[in-house]
C-alpha cells in the first residue's frame, strides 16, 4: 500500500504577467521528509515556497497538502507554518506572548496555551527567556522563537524561506544541525529554501535544483553529488566547484581529448561516438596530485593555499584547475605536478546539451 504524501505539487504552473517564473513543477514529499530547494536568485525557489504557504497564488497545476486540493485556499487555513530569515517577531511582545499569539487569536485558554508554550519553550530551550522581549535576545535565540511560533501550531509542515541568512558563519552551522535535530525530534516535513548549497546537503534528505523556474534534477544530496544529470547541477553541487574543461572523444571512444596543455587523452570508463564534442568534469577532491611530470595531466602549479586539514592547489593553465588534497602537502608553487583521475570519476556532459552522458 502506497503512503499518502504529505505534499504533492503536480505540474505547478507561475506567471507574473508574461514571466513564467514556475514551469510544470512536480513534487512529492512524503511525511517526515526534509526536502531543500535550492538555485541561484532568481530560480523561482521563493516563489515555489509562497505558493505552498498560499502567498502567491498559482496559475496551474495541483497542490496538495496531506491529501486536500489546497490550489485557491487562504494561507491561514493551509495549517502550514512559515519560517522567514528576518524572524518576524513582534518587538513590543515578550517570547512567550510571541509563543502563544496564534493560540491566542484562535481563543484557546489562556492556561491552555501557556501551558503549550512552556513545552515548547522546553523542546527548544527557552524557558529562561520567556520574559524577554526580542531586542533582548541575540539572533540565535530570536530565530528560536521564530522555530517555537511556528512548531506550537503543530501544522502540517514548515516552510523555512532562507532562515539562517541573517546569523554569522559559526552560528548557521550550529542553527543548522539544530533545526534538523528539531524537525526529527517532532517527526515534521519541512521544505527549506536556501541558495547555500552546503546548507541543502547537510540538511536535507532531498534536495531540489531549481533554474529558470525549472526543476533542474532532484534526489538525495549523494545522488546529486554522484550522478549529476547536466553540467548546471555538477557546478553548482560541491565545494569547491568543479572543474569543467572542453574535450573531444577520441578516435578510440575510450578516452577523451582535452583542450588542455599537459593532457595525455584521459581514460572515461565507457564508450562514445568518436569526435563528439563533450565537456568534461573534474571533482577537485577526485584529482590526485604527486610532485614531477608523471600523471594524466602535467601542469604548473600557480597557487598553493592550506587551511591546516586541507590543501588547494590552483594549475596554471586556461583553463586554471583546481586541485582539493586532505591534509598538508610538499608540493610548491612553481613545481610541475602531476594529476592522475579514475576513469569512473570522469564527468562528461555534451557540450551543446550540457546534459550528462
Ligand atoms: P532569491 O534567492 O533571489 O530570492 P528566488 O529563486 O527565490 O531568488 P523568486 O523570488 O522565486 O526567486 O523569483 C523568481 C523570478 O520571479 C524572479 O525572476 C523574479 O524577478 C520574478 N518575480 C518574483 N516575484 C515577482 C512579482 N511579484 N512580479 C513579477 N516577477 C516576480
Amino acid at each position: 500500500m502506497s503512503v499518502q504524501p504529505q505534499i504533492e505539487l503536480v505540474g505547478i504552473d507561475k506567471h507574473y504577467g508574461s514571466f513564467h517564473a514556475l514551469k510544470n513543477i512536480n513534487l512529492v514529499i512524503p511525511k517526515g521528509q526534509f526536502v531543500a530547494l535550492v538555485g541561484p536568485s532568481g530560480c523561482g525557489k521563493s516563489t515555489l515556497l509562497r505558493s505552498l504557504a498560499g502567498l502567491e497564488s498559482i496559475s496551474g497545476g495541483t497542490m496538495k497538502i496531506a491529501g486536500e486540493v489546497m490550489n485557491g485556499v487562504p494561507p491561514r487555513k493551509r495549517d502550514v507554518a512559515m519560517v522567514f530569515q528576518s524572524y518576524a517577531l513582534y518587538p513590543h511582545m515578550t517570547v512567550e506572548q510571541n509563543l502563544t499569539y496564534s493560540l491566542r487569536l484562535k481563543r484557546v485558554p489562556r492556561a491552555e496555551a501557556k501551558k503549550a508554550a512552556d513545552e515548547v519553550a522546553k523542546t527548544i530551550g527557552l524557558q529562561q527567556l520567556m520574559h524577554r522581549y526580542p531586542r533582548e535576545l541575540s539572533g540565535g535565540q530570536r530565530q528560536r522563537v521564530a522555530m517555537g511560533r511556528a512548531i506550537i501550531r503543530h501544522p502540517k509542515a514548515f516552510l523555512f524561506d532562507e532562515p539562517l541568512s541573517n546569523l554569522d558563519a559559526a552560528l548557521r552551522v550550529h542553527m543548522r544541525k539544530e533545526i534538523r535535530a528539531l524537525h526529527d525530534r517532532l517527526g515534521a516535513t519541512s521544505v527549506y529554501v536556501t541558495h547555500d548549497q552546503i546548507e541543502a546537503m547537510t540538511m536535507a534528505d532531498h534536495v531540489v535544483v531549481m533554474r529558470d523556474g525549472v526543476i533542474e534534477q532532484q534526489g538525495s544530496p549523494l545522488e546529486l553529488y554522484d550522478a549529476p544529470a547536466t553540467r548546471f547541477v555538477a557546478g553548482f553541487i560541491g565545494s569547491p566547484a568543479m572543474n569543467f574543461i572542453p574535450g573531444t572523444i577520441a578516435a578510440d571512444g575510450q578516452h577523451v581529448t582535452l583542450d588542455l596543455e599537459g593532457v595525455a587523452a584521459l581514460p572515461i570508463g565507457r564508450s562514445l561516438e568518436p569526435g563528439r564534442k563533450v565537456t568534461v568534469g573534474l571533482r577537485p577532491e577526485h584529482i590526485e596530485a604527486t610532485p614531477g611530470s608523471s600523471g594524466q595531466i602535467v601542469l604548473p602549479v600557480a597557487v598553493v593555499e592550506s587551511t591546516g586539514s586541507l590543501t588547494y592547489l590552483t594549475t596554471d593553465g586556461e583553463p586554471e584547475l583546481t586541485v582539493v588534497i586532505t591534509g598538508r602537502s610538499d608540493i610548491r608553487s612553481r613545481e610541475t605536478v602531476g594529476l592522475t583521475i579514475a576513469p569512473e570519476r570522469v564527468h562528461i556532459f555534451d557540450a551543446q546539451t550540457e546534459r550528462a552522458l
